[in-house]
């Protein structure tokens, strides 16, 4: 599997799977097949969009996460970036919280969230997290605002 293989015009598989975490622990974080669709349409109806609207670079900070990396950050038993459905990312000058409204007013997705922005501070602080299910239909389109343990519905600035 070439790391550089591109998966969309903007997009390499290696931005999609690439861990500091995983290289640290030797943690291997190869997709399987079936992940490699799933980051495949994240690429195509998240990021190319993304890309496009705001013309600037998009910075990935996770996408597929094995098992094994999961587990070694803690993430969530749950995690839709352990079937490649997730991804974190982030647009230097750009606020997160402007971030997530385009898309939230803009692209289909299952689960859109806020993460850890602080209003009024650095607009660069946090990120978004967006998940979109293969099964188009059954996207919740669901928007939510995390700051470390506090959970709200929506996108709350
Ligand atoms: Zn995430």
């Amino acid at each position: 599997m070439d790391m550089h293989t591109k998966l969309t015009p903007h997009f390499t598989l290696n931005e999609l799977i690439r861990s500091s975490t995983a290289s640290e622990l030797s943690i291997d974080n190869t997709p399987p097949q079936s992940v490699l669709s799933n980051l495949l349409l994240l690429c195509t109806h998240i990021l190319e969009p993304v890309r496009e609207h705001f013309g600037r670079p998009v910075r990935i900070n996770s996408g597929y996460r094995s098992l094994a990396l999961n587990t070694a950050i803690h993430g969530s038993k749950t995690s839709q970036h352990m079937s490649g459905q997730a991804v974190d990312f982030e647009i230097d000058g750009i606020a997160n919280y402007d971030l997530a409204v385009w898309i939230s007013e803009n692209l289909s997705f299952d689960q859109l969230i806020l993460e850890n922005y602080v209003s009024g501070g650095d607009p660069n602080s946090g990120w978004v997290h967006c998940s979109l299910l293969d099964d188009v239909d059954r996207n919740r389109m669901q928007t939510l605002t995390i700051h470390g343990k506090n959970k709200q519905i929506g996108l709350i600035k």
